[in-house]
């Protein structure tokens, strides 16, 4: 229940999902379903209404051209060449012809005239076989939301139009939202649903913004325009703040600044134990544009490069040519240092708007390397792509969702046949290319020795590891609370992968959100972990706090974690641990 406390001051509580504190104005992102007016016209209104028609067709016309221009200026013509789809479908005349014929036949007003014929459109390219026919569907909804919208006069709500210094307050943020978002523009979000690892969160501790999620109805209790607050350390959010509170959090803030000082004074030094052991700190990115962070933060290369973005902002599945000019990128921008690009993880959070999402357990269901091996000729171009820019750096693969040996195989047979078509072509590629698998799924967890035969490296995935291992949905607000990094289980199951990969001989790196948690970085330190890859702007503080610790307080602090039954009493302990290696600050 909101506590109501001075007159205006209404305070919500939710999930603390990324640090930091904004004040700002609101705007609600909703994405309901539009509401089409149905109406009948006069017959003498009806060239009017062809008028009106028209009218909208401009407009909609300089607004897919407007985002199309801002889409090529800042992330090239590759991921603008959507809107040059959007256009076509705008302008396609047998479209149109129809609506205009509907229109002249029921004398229904325009907006149901065209929203009928335009359903009509998706409906038939969804049956389609084809997968680019059926990806046409994404097209068509994008351009008649937008036509309509601009026929029936909504205010949009569209996030690559946000106002500058904006929170966004939605029942939910998906990558594909805020693949079209002009992040510099955005203070925050806070959302009804959603758990700590959800993609959108992940994305906000990327850029350094607060989020607070699992609000439950905020987008029924705050309007846009709204003052708002949002506390992303305590997962408060407080509508109307007082002068008082403002100057609290004012204070918060300056107080963060001086930490933040202190942690980056470490930034350029090696990262390693207090007693001299290295511990690779590398980012996890979602493109090329991210590099420039990753190597302000003085990083020791990508450690999980989750190649969905590139998918999520081309909108579809984009050529080789399109890829490839991303891992090159990345590369290239990485020099010496190791850059381990993780094949397509679709399904989850992250669709692509193309049909494949409908699934009742989508995070259990059609998903990362099981729709790769499913869909050769997508992770065929994609391998194909990685491949050739492994040419020009220190490039791995890795292969999501791996949940057995025969996966594991099977992705690797498919990796060879790609080798052999490029020898045939003389394409350059890295003959000794390491290929590792992702743990995530507690079967992978269990056969560690099994996949070794085909795997060089391993890196945990404990987004997805604790979310299967507890049966919580990662995005699930009302089961948020059970999704425990320091449960017993949890962390016997680390220690169990760790020590197996060690004994085997491979590389082991935890690259889920916990190892860019201040709290639990040196207890994976401590487990045997060789490198943590997470999210750069974390950097400084985890290193910071790695310099502080020995390798013998971190493996102590394991034993006796694993000794505590209680999951809370293991975050007290945890929390006790860093005040005691870098004092409290
Ligand atoms: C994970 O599951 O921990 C992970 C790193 O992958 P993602 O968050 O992209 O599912
Ligand atoms: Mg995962």
């Amino acid at each position: 229940m909101p506590e109501q406390l001075a007159k205006d001051e209404i305070v919500l509580e939710g999930i603390a999902a990324s640090h930091g504190v904004a004040h700002g104005t609101a705007m609600l992102y909703l994405q309901k379903e539009l509401d089409v007016p149905s109406y009948d016209l006069k017959p003498e209104a009806i060239d009017a209404e062809i008028e009106r028609f028209d009218q909208a067709i401009i407009r909609t016309r300089e607004e897919i051209t407007g985002v199309r221009n801002k889409v090529a200026a800042s992330l090239g013509e590759g991921e603008a060449r959507i809107f040059d789809a959007h256009l076509m479908v705008l302008e396609d005349s047998a479209l149109l012809d129809e609506v205009n014929s509907e229109l002249r036949t029921t004398n229904k007003n325009v907006e149901s005239c065209y929203n009928k014929i335009a359903q009509r459109y998706i409906s038939f390219f969804s049956s389609m076989e084809d997968e680019y026919l059926k990806e046409r569907v994404t097209d068509i909804q994008d351009v008649s939301r937008r036509l309509l919208q601009n026929m029936i006069g909504l205010k949009k709500s569209n996030l690559g139009d946000l106002a500058a210094q904006s929170i966004i307050v939605s029942e939910d943020i998906t990558p594909s939202d805020t693949a079209d978002m002009d992040r510099t523009k955005l203070l925050g979000f806070i959302t009804d649903a959603g758990g700590q690892t959800s993609h959108s969160v992940i994305m906000a501790r990327s850029l350094r913004i607060p989020a607070v999620v699992g609000l439950h109805d905020a987008t029924k209790k705050i309007q846009s325009g709204d003052r708002i607050l949002v506390d992303g350390y305590d997962g408060i959010v407080v509508i109307n703040p007082s002068e008082e509170r403002l100057l609290n959090y004012g204070k918060l803030a300056s107080q963060r600044r001086k930490l933040d000082e202190i942690y980056n004074s470490v930034i350029s030094e090696p990262s390693e134990t207090k007693d001299g052991t290295a511990i690779a700190l590398m980012s996890n990115i979602e493109g090329a544009q991210e590099m420039d962070q990753a190597l302000a933060m003085h990083s020791n290369g990508v450690g999980l490069f989750r190649t969905e973005g590139i998918f999520l902002r081309h909108h579809g599945y984009p050529p080789e040519a399109v890829q490839y000019d991303e891992y090159a990128a990345v590369a290239q921008g990485a020099g010496d240092q190791p850059v381990i690009i993780r094949t397509l993880d679709i399904g989850g959070d992250k669709t692509l708007g193309d049909g494949n999402e409908q699934e009742d357990n989508s995070f259990m269901g059609f998903r990362a390397i099981r729709f790769c091996l499913e869909n050769q000729d997508i992770f065929n171009t994609q391998l194909r792509a990685i491949l050739r820019a492994s040419a020009l750096g220190n490039i791995k693969i890795m292969y999501p969702m791996i949940s057995g040996l025969s996966e594991l195989k099977r992705a690797n047979q498919m990796l060879e046949m790609v080798k052999s078509e490029l020898r045939a072509e003389n394409i350059a590629f890295d003959e000794s290319i390491e290929v590792g698998a992702m743990v995530e799924i507690p079967s992978a967890a269990a056969i560690i020795d099994l996949l070794a035969e085909e795997a060089d490296f391993f890196s945990i995935g404990t987004n997805d590891l604790i979310q299967y291992l507890m049966a919580v949905d990662r995005l699930n607000d009302r089961v948020a609370h059970l999704y425990e990094p320091a449960h017993p289980a949890v962390l016997r199951t680390l220690k169990t992968i760790i020590d197996e990969a060690n004994r085997l001989g491979k590389a082991v790196s935890v690259c889920g959100e916990i190892a860019g948690d201040p709290l639990y970085a040196s207890l994976l330190v401590g487990m045997g972990a060789s490198s943590l890859s997470l999210t750069s702007s974390m950097l400084p503080e985890v290193k910071y706090l790695i310099r502080n610790t020995t390798m013998a307080d971190a493996q102590a602090l394991v034993e006796e974690v694993l000794q505590i039954n209680d999951p809370a009493a293991v975050v007290r302990r945890l929390e006790d641990f860093r005040i005691e290696m870098i004092g409290r600050m």
